[in-house]
């Protein structure tokens, strides 16, 4: 069980300030000065000794993410995602809400190691009251000098601002958010070349996920060795998990990588309604991973290797829970109406495969398909899976995937003939 003090979210729960004077109290912008003195080579070192994967769900090395940022460019962007809209999850709105001076400072040090003068956080219009609340922190964060030119009196310039979105799930793609910044339909780009050789208006630019910006001052802080200590090797730190659906006190909840799903959902959001005996299945990392069985549940640990090696994935760290009451097949149709309605159109198979995916997924939660249409659903999935732009088009094949692999018999049991 994480211990107290290696808490990086220490006002998780919105119990105290989120403004400057609590985030003061509570260690932000205690040495920012001296951490921005160390240099670009010296953060972006001292991050990959923690270990730091990406906490927006794909998990890709922060500090190696930073190492791809050229050194000799005439501007450079930092792109922080706050535009979490994944099904299940919400983390970086209560950070942005309660721990908006962790995200600010992280900000500064990240654009820092990356040499940005621009950073725009990119924040879900639908966060009003976050918006609001990073957009008072950010003033103070001015009015202190701790943000803008020579901030705290570094010698290193950064200005920061806020870019509300305006609904689309895909703007939470990075490039779809570049574009969307930019001023145009978020419609993804190719990849590559990737953000960080052709980024915001054409400049070198990192995307990072506000979780992962908002570690960067306590790994600093305490050092690299100290985030890496914690968790699992290769899945190092701490974590923020959301816990919802069929549980008796769904939360948000920071704890070490690595711990049994079991503990945490029992210690953390009081069990499973029902008991345990009463757990059908869990979706562990937001709608875009595939779920798995009370089997499963029973011994995972909640890390990404882990996750990856059960064929599912730790995602975006956000566990719904449903017990045996759930219509399963229903479930997951649901997902894949969702996945439907938010493709952008621009690839075929995405466009046109969600579709067809949730069309014959509703005949199926009444029973009404014929025995060779599972594999024909199946077979669509990895038409789909691999072949579009970008995730969205794996996210809407994966979930089908996961019901087909673990609950093929009750679909079959369902068939009306
Ligand atoms: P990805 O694996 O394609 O990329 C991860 C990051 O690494 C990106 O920033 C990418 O630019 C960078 N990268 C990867 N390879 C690179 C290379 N060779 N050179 C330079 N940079 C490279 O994943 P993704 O499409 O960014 O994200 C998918 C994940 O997003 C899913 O796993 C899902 O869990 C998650 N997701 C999160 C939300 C949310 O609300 N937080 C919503 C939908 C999906
Ligand atoms: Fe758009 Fe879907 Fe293609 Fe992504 S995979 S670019 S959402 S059509």
């Amino acid at each position: 069980m994480l211990k107290e003090q290696d808490k990086i979210f220490t006002n998780l729960n919105g119990k105290e300030t989120p403004l400057l004077e609590g985030a003061k109290k509570r260690g932000s912008w205690q040495k920012t000065k001296e951490l921005l003195d160390l240099g670009s080579e010296k953060i972006i070192e001292e991050v990959k000794k923690s270990g730091l994967r990406g906490r927006g769900g794909a998990g890709f090395s922060t500090g190696l993410k930073w190492s791809f940022m050229p050194k000799n460019t005439s501007k450079a962007y930092l792109v922080v995602n706050a535009d979490e809209s994944e099904p299940g999850t919400c983390k970086d709105r209560d950070i942005s809400r309660y721990e908006p001076h962790k995200l600010l400072e992280g900000i500064l040090l990240a654009g820092r190691a990356i040499s940005a003068s621009v950073a725009y956080i990119y924040i879900r219009g639908e966060f009003y009251n976050e918006y609001l609340v990073l957009k008072k922190a950010l003033e103070e964060a001015y009015k202190e000098n701790l943000i803008g030119k020579n901030a705290c009196k570094s010698g290193y310039d950064l200005d920061v601002f806020i870019h509300r979105g305006a609904g689309a799930y895909i703007c939470g793609e990075e490039t779809a958010q570049l574009e969307s910044i930019e001023g145009k339909k978020g419609f993804p780009r190719m990849k590559p070349p990737f953000p960080a050789g052709v980024g915001l208006f054409g400049y070198p630019t990192t995307i990072n996920n506000v979780e992962t910006i908002a570690m960067v001052p306590d790994i600093l802080n305490r050092g690299g060795e100290w985030f890496a200590s914690l968790g699992k090797p290769n899945n190092t730190g701490t974590k923020v998990f959301c816990i919802s659906g069929h549980v008796n006190n769904p939360c948000n909840v920071e704890e070490e990588l690595g711990i049994s799903l079991r503990e945490l959902i029992e210690k953390y959001a009081g069990g499973v309604r029902g008991g345990w005996d009463n757990l059908l299945a869990v979706i562990p990392g937001g709608s875009s991973v595939p779920l798995i069985p009370k089997s499963i549940c029973d011994t995972i640990e909640m890390d990404f290797d882990s996750l990856r090696a059960a064929q599912s994935g730790l995602g975006t760290a956000a566990v719904i829970v449903m017990d045996k009451s759930t219509d399963i097949i229903a479930a997951i149709e649901r997902l894949s109406h969702f996945y439907m309605h938010e493709s952008c159109g621009q690839c075929t198979p995405c466009r046109e495969g969600t579709g067809w995916m949730w069309r014959i997924m509703r005949r199926m939660v009444a029973g009404n398909i014929k025995p060779g249409e599972v594999d024909k659903l199946l077979d669509l999935t990895t038409q789909i899976e691999g072949h579009t732009i970008c995730a969205l088009g794996d996210a809407a094949a994966w979930p089908v995937q996961g019901l087909i692999r673990h609950f093929r018999h009750i679909i079959e049991e369902r068939i009306v003939t």
